[in-house]
């Protein structure tokens, strides 16, 4: 199919992209890579009168280290967040989990941005998002606004964002003391969007977890942060995979769907967390990186 008929423009300032938005009155899309808004467009899925495209902006893309934190820019390209020596080293987990977004074609043109704004509730970067307890910078008519990732996805495709704010930076907070960490997620075939998927890390002192980190994705309609499992964690010594995965189980709600059923997804779940706690403590221990 065809989309149906929309005006188009394309600003070369934050300003300006915001402006348009306001004049369309909630009409108006912004696009960035085009991946999943195209399709949508395509199949008539939403019809905006107006599609401002964003990737005449300077400086929306860009990885830069400040201070503890790593700030990329909104249009920031998977593929450039995967080829990063910086995300590599202070990120790790997001540089594990990049492969995994889609295949090599999207992702040379899908943006963080993009992926953030979209929602879905089986993509990556939203889950490294609420992992990294990230900072979302939108701009809108009144101004600039931090929104924390956890409060940023509201429901499968859809955000706190108004009509007419803009996404143009995202802060991610360096796991500085957490040496173990771990990504593991399964689809159907590589490149597919998760049945489910998880991200852990660990900080360990005297052989047993002080601190850890748990999210989870494709088992609810947001990305979900575990604290409970995170507490479970505390005090934990190499032995407890078995254990953490009977918490994270307990812990998600799942709903079947056409590709697999709920008890399926809580399953898989757990049996992500096992191997994930295994790899995380493997590195811990100084094992492979
Ligand atoms: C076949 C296929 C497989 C895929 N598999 C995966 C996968 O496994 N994992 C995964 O995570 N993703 C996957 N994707 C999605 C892909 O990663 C998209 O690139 C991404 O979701 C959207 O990024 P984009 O820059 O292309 O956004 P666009 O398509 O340009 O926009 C998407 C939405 O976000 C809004 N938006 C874009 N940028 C901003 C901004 N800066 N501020 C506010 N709103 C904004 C748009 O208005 C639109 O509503 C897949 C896509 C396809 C086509």
């Amino acid at each position: 199919m065809k989309p149906a008929a929309f005006a188009y423009c394309a600003p070369t300032s934050l300003d300006e992209a915001v402006r348009a938005l306001q004049a369309a009155d909630g009409d108006g899309k912004v696009m960035a890579g085009g991946q999943s808004l195209m399709p949508l467009l395509n199949f008539r899925m939403t019809r905006p009168t107006m599609v401002v495209d964003l990737t005449k902006i300077p400086d929306l893309s860009f990885i830069e280290q400040r201070g503890d934190r790593v700030a990329i820019g909104a249009l920031t390209r998977h593929a450039d967040l995967e080829f990063s020596a910086l995300i590599a080293e202070r990120l790790p987990v997001m540089s594990a989990a990049m492969p995994h977004v889609a295949h090599l074609a999207i992702r040379n043109r899908g943006t963080i941005g993009g992926s953030l704004s979209h929602a879905d509730p089986a993509a990556e970067l939203p889950m490294l998002a609420v992992f990294y307890s990230a900072t979302i910078r939108a701009q809108g008519p009144a101004g600039r606004r931090d929104i924390a990732a956890e409060d940023f996805f509201v429901s499968a495709l859809a955000t706190c964002l108004d009509p007419d704010e803009i996404v143009f930076e995202i802060e991610f907070p360096v796991l500085e003391t957490h040496t173990g960490w771990a990504f593991e997620e399964v689809s159907r075939r590589f490149g597919d969007f998760a049945l489910a998927c998880i991200a852990l890390s660990i900080e360990t002192r005297d052989g047993a977890i002080v601190d850890a980190r748990v999210a989870v994705m494709g088992v609810a309609d947001t990305p979900l942060r575990l604290r409970d499992a995170e507490q479970a964690l505390l005090g934990a010594r190499g032995d407890a995979a078995a254990a953490f995965g009977a918490v994270v189980r307990g812990c998600v709600a799942p709903n079947s769907d056409i590709h697999v059923s709920a008890d399926y997804r809580r399953a898989l779940i757990g049996a992500l967390a096992e191997k994930a706690f295994t790899r995380a403590w493997q590195r811990a221990a100084g094992g492979p990186k």
